[in-house]
């Protein structure tokens, strides 16, 4: 059909795109099916031919590994031809990484707009001055990339939009009226991360989703939270990813309620704490479990030991014939430099997050050995809470307060206590929780529920910001009573490009990337073998082709002069979830070879089973 005429787009009486007539047939006659969606935002997704047909696909795969990805989907995306390095924490999109990136926006975007939320697009670039008036000038460290104009005026590339947004709000927010508003934006953020990595997992340059609500009150506020927590997890379930959503800790930001949700993955940089039985899941900053009994051991006489060069809990405990459960070990931290010691069981760990919050600091670490010696006049190891030579506040960890005859340093070099009890021996300190939970802890929620430990990757986060910035930046509307009021805010991230990433962690297998349905840049290959040498296959394939696309499928046809291995290969390494083969053979035949991505034998089928088959899959 070389030459249809086709009449653009048209909304109402307006032609919005009228196509060039000499664009409408592409190199070998056959029609060019431009596929052109509208979407009920008004965008249009455009995907030319060219993309269609592998031989003119900008597509560079790469044989090898390269040396720079440690992570299985930093190597599948740069290998498979989805992206490539600029520099440090910066990459291009390449036409296949765009297609999948578009994708994950179109459900982020519908989700959006179905939770109410408005779409806006903010600058990258922001004036210093509403820093400094949110505190974040001075606060945010060098995460901020910070330059300056050409008056010398500073400015810095947004790696978040609460002050941008604020401001906004302010000026344009006048009564109660007017709230709840939700606003959102998809747009590229910049951070300057002490250590880019892991491709787009870590990037410095990265596409995020960022909503703000604003309310007149709490009820509001609550309102629109639950929206986006439903709205964030029917976005994670349509892009087919295994997420949880979990009670996180709110970190620099600020505020109160804050969920985070992860893509569950081995590789995951944070460690989710989940119980076997209901559904509680916390990040392991955050994470409690149930109490332990009270044992009810019988108080042995305490006694001193000597424990020449003993320094560690695993030496302590070997040398006195105990277990590291048994011993009390006792951490020297600066809390906004202030001294605290700190008691933990010796096999648990300090989580600082946690004996942050508990001390009320800003800032945390542990003593150096020259503090400790400076301070106490003893070395690390051989501290403990009795008898103390200068009085320094102590918390302990509830489960080290629920030891019996317990050991600990004795406050001079190369001795240790053994049989300790609190209050008979030395006074039971405040408690507090300061502990890692371990897998197998008791579940804080259920009474049934074991504790275990998934690794996951965070890509999105909904806080309750409250008037954190509200405050700060005066946004304020007259309430029902024609009084001023603050706002409450909220905020919510998903990184766009961050999932691009994760789900490849989630779907891969030795061949190569496995995309979720929704996420594959393209639905179903067609590799037609030997395509130069039979123009019969490449017909034949080209009219597959355009028989799927006019059912709204999106089809890959490799048409490359190459031989089948490695048209296979690039498929399985691209991730595509159905593949089609059409040679003479088949041709002949009247028959398809079709293998699902994740299948490994392939079935012969006729054209109206194809047919079926994929559409089928797509509803
Ligand atoms: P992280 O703990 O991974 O640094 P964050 O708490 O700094 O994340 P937010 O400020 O909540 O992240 O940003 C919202 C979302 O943006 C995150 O949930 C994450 O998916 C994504 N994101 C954050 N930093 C990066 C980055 N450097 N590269 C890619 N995506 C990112
Ligand atoms: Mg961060």
């Amino acid at each position: 059909m070389p030459g249809a005429s086709w009449g653009g787009i048209r909304f109402g009486n307006h032609a919005l795109w009228q196509p060039k007539a000499a664009s409408m047939s592409n190199h070998d006659g056959c029609p060019l099916l431009q596929r052109l969606v509208f979407t009920y935002t008004g965008h249009i997704i455009f995907t030319a031919s060219s993309r269609m047909r592998a031989s003119q696909l900008f597509l560079p795969t790469l044989k090898e590994t390269p040396a720079e990805a440690e992570l299985v989907s930093h190597q599948l995306l740069l290998r498979g031809g989805f992206i490539r390095r600029l520099a440090s924490g910066l990459y291009t999109w390449l036409p296949l990484g765009l297609l999948v990136l578009r994708r994950v926006e179109a459900v982020v975007r519908e989700e959006m707009e179905r939770a109410g939320a408005q779409e806006i697009l903010m600058p990258v670039v922001q004036p210093a001055e509403l820093w400094q008036e949110s505190g974040r000038w001075e606060m945010y460290g060098p995460e901020l990339l910070r330059l300056k104009d050409r008056h010398q005026r500073d400015f810095c590339l947004g790696p978040t939009h609460e002050e941008v947004i604020s401001d906004l709000a302010r000026r344009e927010l006048r009564s109660y009226r007017q709230l709840p508003i939700n606003l959102y934006q998809i747009q590229t953020k910049f951070r300057d991360e002490i250590r880019p990595r892991f491709g787009l997992m870590r990037a410095r340059e990265f596409l995020m989703k960022d909503a703000y609500s604003f309310h007149i009150d709490q009820a509001s506020l609550q309102e629109t939270y639950q929206a986006m927590y439903d709205a964030y997890s029917r976005v994670f379930a349509r892009l087919g990813l295994e997420f949880r959503a979990v009670d996180a800790d709110t970190g620099a930001i600020g505020g109160k309620a804050s969920h985070e949700f992860h893509v569950l993955a081995d590789s995951g940089e944070d460690a989710i704490v989940h119980c076997s039985a209901c559904d509680y899941a916390a990040n392991q900053e955050l994470a409690r479990s149930a109490p332990d009994p009270q044992s009810s051991a019988a108080p042995l006489p305490a006694e001193r030991a000597s424990t020449p060069g003993i320094r560690s809990v695993e030496a302590q405990a070997k040398q006195l014939g105990i277990t590291p459960g048994q011993v009390v070990k006792t951490l020297l931290v600066m809390a906004d430099d202030t001294p605290h010691l700190l008691l933990l069981r010796g096999d648990d760990e300090l989580n600082l997050i946690k004996a942050t919050h508990a001390l009320d600091a800003q800032s945390l670490r542990l003593a150096t050995a020259e503090e400790t010696q400076d301070l106490l006049g003893i070395p690390f190891g051989f501290i403990g809470p009795k008898d103390l030579p200068v009085p320094v506040p102590i918390l302990a960890d509830h489960r080290a307060l629920a030891l019996h005859n317990f050991s600990t340093g004795a406050n001079v070099v190369d001795e240790h206590w053994l049989n300790l009890n609190w209050e008979r021996d030395l006074p039971r300190p405040p408690a507090a929780d300061l502990r890692n939970v371990q897998a197998g802890d008791a579940c804080p929620h259920c009474a049934t529920g074991v504790l275990g430990i998934r690794r996951g990757i965070e890509v999105g986060h909904v806080f309750q910001l409250g008037t954190r910035y509200s405050e700060k930046l005066g946004v304020k509307v007259l309430n029902e009573a024609g009084k001023d009021q603050i706002v409450l805010m909220g905020c919510y991230g998903i990184g766009v490009s961050r999932i691009v990433a994760a789900a490849v962690e989630q779907n891969f297998d030795e061949r190569g990337i496995c995309w979720p349905a929704a996420l594959a840049p393209f639905d179903v290959g067609i590799v037609a073998i030997q395509a130069k040498k039979s123009p019969a296959v490449l017909a034949a394939a080209a009219a597959m082709t355009a028989q799927l696309e006019a059912q709204g499928l999106r089809v890959l046809l490799d048409d490359r002069d190459e031989r089948p291995g490695v048209q296979f290969a690039t498929l399985d390494l691209i991730g595509l979830p159905h593949r089609l083969v059409i040679s003479d053979k088949t041709l002949a035949q009247g028959v398809w070879e079709y293998r699902a991505r994740r299948e490994s034998d392939s079935r012969l089928l006729s054209e109206a089973e194809v047919v079926a088959l994929l559409l089928g899959e797509r509803a």
